[in-house]
């Protein structure tokens, strides 16, 4: 009763086409559904996300849960966690992703979850990494440990817009600190790095490599979308 109360009240509009939610959608509407460019990467070893690392770093698994393009209902998603703090937003969505690769997550013995850390600054400015708010929503239908409090960023870098792949790498590289009581467990390790949108990769792959620097583990990454 309360509940539909409020819904007369405060309606809650769909992230997509801004019509008014029914009490069965939850952030977007049924037809914003449908059209989720889905990417269905889960069966698809040598998927776009994959090939995108191909001699750059070695991950066992890729996936991104949608396709990100520069317009569209994925951007308005991507936007809504960021800039308007739809956190609710980032955990769901953490959660879808994290069903389509339940079982490749438990195959392949993935058993850390990290999310791509934020710079101290771009942290105090939002008030959350978007990224860990996915990757809560992975541990939450896997059951896999959310480990993301190991990993720090600590160089700010200028802005990466209009810079070329490789200034762009070099611009990433060695600016994480990494807790080595990550390794510390029962020898074995397979981290999955969850990031929120994958571009060039550059992110990700900087922070594999001083992952692997330090530790003999294996590395999968999870996207909530990729700009291919
Ligand atoms: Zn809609």
């Amino acid at each position: 009763m309360i509940h539909a109360l409020l819904a007369v009240l405060f309606p809650v509009s769909c992230i997509g086409c801004e019509k008014v939610l029914l009490d069965q959608e939850t952030h977007i509407c049924l037809n914003c559904e449908l059209e989720l460019p889905v990417t269905n990467y889960q069966n698809e070893t040598n998927n776009p996300l994959a090939k995108t690392f191909w001699g750059r770093v070695k991950f066992e698994f890729a996936f991104a849960y949608l396709v990100y393009k520069k317009a569209g209902l994925v951007k308005r998603i991507v936007q809504a966690i960021k800039y308007k703090g739809n956190k609710q937003l980032a955990y769901d969505f953490g959660q879808r992703l994290g069903r389509q690769i339940k079982l490749q997550i438990h195959q392949n013995g993935v058993n850390a979850l990290i999310a791509v850390p934020l710079h101290p600054k771009r942290l105090k400015q939002r008030g959350f990494n978007q990224s860990e708010l996915i990757v809560q929503g992975i541990a939450s239908v896997t059951h896999i440990q959310n480990k993301s409090e190991y990993i720090k960023r600590t160089v700010h870098t200028p802005t990466q817009t209009a810079k070329s792949r490789i200034e762009r790498w070099e611009n990433v590289l060695s600016i994480y600190e990494v807790d080595k009581q990550l390794f510390q467990q029962n020898g074995q390790c397979h981290f999955l790095l969850v990031d929120d949108v994958v571009t060039t990769g550059a992110t990700v792959e900087s922070l594999a490599k001083e992952l692997l620097k330090m530790g003999n583990c294996k590395l999968s990454v999870a996207a909530l979308a990729f700009a291919p």
